[in-house]
């Protein structure tokens, strides 16, 4: 009978492996309790133990003060929205929500070429050209043959014309700009590739700053286990074991791109994907005068190190632009104001760990909703 069960057991085992004690590995005890070495409470079994990680949701006792910021100190522009509207009423309904939280210009990333591009020109600059702003994307289809570059070169030079005030999003999260996972790794179009040369040069020739997302956060690369940094909720975007560079060979080639087109100016949006590591973030932003970043995305890095976050902003403010990349939800950009306006404690964000207010100096905030767009951005009327 006994054996009968072990064999059993052993099947299970097969099928699901057991789950590991993580409770008694040195490593999760460090992760889990830091440096001091051990629990103060001991671990007892209970009705906790099966509640699924996905759905743990604890809400505080703490009392603090909370701070609804409706408008922004300053009118803001948005260096980092997406095709949030798809109808002229939409449109409509956001323009109305940008009256009432305080955002004077929207710049919409449509990553849009072609007829496409064409579209929502008719969508959202005919009847709201003070409102808003579209930057066009980059055409990418056989960019193996040899008329590529120019013809990638020409389409910018196209879309400008017809309104386009800058390029983006640009995405390379290791699939290269177009994202052809299938495409063999050395035919990948990275942003430091050369069929991309004239394409750069025609955005500086045109002063079109470009929005790129080079990489992504660096828990992406990294198992989805119990040291996972964020929430399942981003549990899609992992990259860990997949056929990609890994973090830094992407951010080097980001970097080498912004050194050999040195008159082509690059927001990289998500804080450059270095939030959770400001000094390097400023040691790159020392190095590359051409490297400007957006915001958008990252309320949880700066939201969790207000401090040195505070600090940062300040010192880089001629740097750092405004931008959400959430949608167009009144509450959205609201947190954002309390985020950075305030000096509340512990209020909720978007993953494991609470945000706490910036209290931003009045010059910095300027700069940071409006100053730097107004630098950076091209207001070349059409
Ligand atoms: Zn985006």
């Amino acid at each position: 009978m006994r054996q009968l069960i072990l064999i059993a057991v052993t099947a299970l085992a097969g099928a699901v492996p057991l789950a590991k004690n993580w409770q008694t590995d040195a490593d999760w005890v460090r992760a889990r309790y830091g440096a001091w070495g051990g629990p103060g409470v001991n671990p007892a079994p209970g009705p906790m133990d099966s509640l699924a990680l996905k759905d743990y949701a604890p809400v505080p006792s703490l009392m603090v003060r909370e701070t609804l910021v409706p408008k922004a100190k300053y009118p803001a522009i948005d260096v980092h929205a997406h095709v949030n509207a798809r109808t002229p009423e939409e449109v409509t309904a956001w323009v109305r929500t940008m009256d009432e939280v305080g955002i004077e210009m929207s710049i919409v990333l449509t990553g849009a070429t072609g007829a496409q591009f064409d579209k929502l020109v008719d969508l959202y600059l005919k009847p709201y050209p003070g409102r808003f702003q579209l930057f066009c994307g980059l055409e990418t289809r056989d960019s193996d043959n040899p008329d590529y570059p120019e013809r990638a070169a020409a389409e910018l030079a196209r879309c400008y014309k017809m309104g386009a005030r800058g390029v983006g999003e640009l995405t390379d999260k290791g699939t290269g700009f177009g994202r052809d996972a299938k495409a063999p790794r050395d035919r990948r179009l990275h942003p430091d590739d050369p069929r991309l040369d004239p394409f750069w040069k025609k955005c500086a020739e045109l002063n079109l700053p470009v929005n790129v997302h080079i990489a992504d956060h660096p828990s992406c690369w990294k198992p989805l286990d119990v040291y996972q940094e964020r929430t399942p909720d981003y549990q899609h975007f992992n990259l860990y074991g997949k056929d990609v560079p890994s973090w830094a060979e992407l951010i080097a080639a980001r970097d080498r791109t912004l050194a050999k087109h040195p008159k082509t100016r690059l927001i990289a949006c998500h804080l450059g994907n270095q939030g959770h590591d400001l000094a390097l973030l400023a040691a790159t932003l020392d190095k590359y005068p051409n490297l400007y970043v957006d915001i958008a995305a990252r309320d949880y890095e700066v939201g969790r190190a207000p401090r040195a976050a505070a600090r940062f902003l300040a010192r880089y403010r001629n740097r750092v632009l405004f931008g959400t990349d959430m949608g167009r939800e009144k509450s959205m950009f609201q947190a954002w104001w309390r985020l950075f306006e305030s000096a509340d404690e512990f209020m909720p964000g978007r993953i494991w760990w609470r945000y706490y207010g910036l209290e931003l100096p009045a010059p910095v905030l300027e700069s940071l909703y409006r100053g730097n767009a107004r630098q950076v951005l091209n207001w070349a009327g059409k």
